[in-house]
């Protein structure tokens, strides 16, 4: 599929859920969410439905994300049966980890191909502080269980907040110094409850980075699906990346649709618009659905507007992240 600007779009996000066992600041208010009911929430059949019309006309490549995916109890049986569809090359999950320990074995059974695993913190009280209820060594010991069973291309996601300390900024991309890990840090957004938060620029971290631990050399491989930039570090087994939608715009090279978890369709993140399949994928109507799809993705816009209007008036936990 291309959209009018000539992006190949290849590449699906695709929220299972809107619930979180967390409750982080920038995400979600502590109290008072409206969550989805199970039956407006997207079947493990209306997936699949989707994915195999979607694969059909080219997408290669699903993230499943939220809320956070593993509070969902099919999720893991969803992926495995996700990754039978033809046409579908990879598929990779975002999570927060506090549930991982229990699903790391079953999700590299499943075949997973990548994992994004969020610490926003080493700092166990500030990680409390952050998600409100979290407990920072489940998060540790979930990565140590996807290490050792040896699931792929694990990345550690932080949220560049005005926060991080610059201690904070080292311990983190240090993960990535002894284990065959990535570190990536992704510029806080101005979305939900993001917006008017301080966040720390790509610049500014790429300084304190270096003059730590030498000189950042640009990979130019892609690793994974993403838009992040990546860079080697001198005896540091991962890379760093940074994902800076607002201050290094990578919309030309969008090739990614979003699909929440009650079927609405967005071409791009900021916008608040979007289509909803659910009826079409409740009645399994695949022309309806792919004319919708067709439809939804000549609209796609070039690039966001985020300095210019408010965009998307949900939380992040709602869009899929
Ligand atoms: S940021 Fe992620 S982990 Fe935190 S509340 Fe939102 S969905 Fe949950």
């Amino acid at each position: 599929m291309r959209d009018s600007f000539n992006r190949e779009i290849d590449y699906v996000r695709l929220s299972v859920t809107d619930r979180c066992n967390l409750r982080c600041t920038y995400c979600m208010p502590e109290k008072g969410m409206c969550f989805l009911k199970k039956e407006e929430v997207l079947s493990q059949e209306e997936i699949l439905f989707l994915l195999t019309a979607l694969a059909e006309q080219g997408i290669k490549k699903v993230k499943i994300t939220g809320g956070e995916p593993l509070v969902r109890r099919d999720t893991v049986a969803l992926i495995a049966k996700i990754k039978e569809i033809k046409g579908i090359e990879k598929v990779t999950m975002t999570t927060n980890g506090i549930q991982l320990i229990r699903h790391a074995q079953a999700l590299k059974d499943a075949g997973l191909d990548g994992l994004n695993i969020s610490v926003d913190t080493l700092d166990p009280i500030e990680f409390r502080t952050i998600t409100r209820v979290g407990e920072l060594t489940r998060v540790l010991d979930g990565l140590k269980a996807a290490l050792k069973v040896g699931l792929p291309n694990i990345k550690i996601n932080t949220v560049a907040r005005g926060e991080l300390t610059d201690q904070e900024i080292l311990e983190i991309a240090g993960l990535a110094q002894n284990e065959a890990l990535h570190v990536r840090f992704i510029e806080l957004m101005p979305i939900g409850l993001g917006k008017g938060c301080p966040g720390r620029t790509q610049e500014e971290l790429f300084s304190v980075i270096q003059s730590a631990y030498g000189r950042l050399n640009p990979f130019e491989q892609r690793l994974g699906n993403g838009p992040a930039s990546y860079f080697s570090l001198p005896d540091f087994q991962g890379k760093i990346g940074f994902i800076s939608a607002l201050g290094h715009c990578f919309c030309a090279a969008c090739d990614r649709i979003r699909i929440t978890a009650d079927g609405n369709l967005k071409t791009c993140l900021h916008m608040d618009e979007g289509c909803s399949l659910k009826p079409a994928l409740t009645a399994q109507n695949k022309e309806l659905l792919l004319t919708q799809i067709f439809s939804a993705i000549q609209q796609k816009p070039e690039k966001h507007h985020f300095f210019e209007t408010q965009g998307d008036s949900r939380f992040m936990s709602q869009i899929g992240g």
